[in-house]
């Protein structure tokens, strides 16, 4: 069995605890109460796209990065993969994303990391249109441009969600 880490940075109330929970317990809770400290979560999968090759994922949620601006080392350090996240409803989310992103590659260095650009909160755009303010069309080409993947997700209803691993799982697979 392949195992890689992977960490997730964005802005806090994104949902990235939403979606880690949604991924390893297959469950929402609107009223679950917000990390504190880094969060440890492990999950694993199958690759659809591969014969038999089981992939685990060890997950680091934010141990309140968000409010500091910067990484820890301990966070980064051996990271294979990165979820940024978004809220798709929120004005400056995706320009607060694409600051992790710099940030992130900063730390990093060479550090051949696969980075996933996630936007969150799906289910409230399907709900009423006027709430989406972040353009699909702008998170994608943001994300060709920087050779990020890319992937809209609810956490709420799980849209998306396992697509995310199994893209980057694979991805991680082919160059590992
Ligand atoms: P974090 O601070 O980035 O970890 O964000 P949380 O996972 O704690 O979520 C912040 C808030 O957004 C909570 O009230 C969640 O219930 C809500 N939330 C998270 N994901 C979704 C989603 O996909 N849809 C909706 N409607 N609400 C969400």
């Amino acid at each position: 069995m392949l195992q890689f880490k992977l960490v997730l940075l964005g802005d806090s109330s994104v949902g990235k605890s939403s979606i880690v929970h949604r991924f390893v317990k297959d469950s929402f809770d609107e009223f679950r109460e917000s990390t504190i400290g880094a969060a440890f979560l492990s999950q694993t999968i199958k690759l659809e796209k591969q014969d038999d090759v089981t992939i685990k994922f060890e997950i680091w949620d934010t141990a309140g990065q968000e409010r500091y601006k910067s990484l820890a080392p301990m966070y980064y350090r051996n990271a294979n993969a990165a979820l940024i996240v978004y809220d798709i409803t929120q004005p400056d989310s995706l320009a607060k994303a694409q600051s992790w992103v710099d940030e992130l590659k900063n730390k990093v260095g060479d550090q051949d990391l696969v980075i996933c650009l996630v936007g969150n909160k799906l289910d409230l755009c399907e709900e009423d249109p006027q709430k989406r303010v972040v353009d699909t069309e702008d998170a994608q080409r943001y994300a060709s441009e920087q050779g990020l993947l890319f992937q809209e997700v609810s956490a709420k209803t799980g849209a998306g969600v396992t697509d995310i691993f199994q893209t980057i799982g694979e991805k991680l697979y082919v160059q590992k």
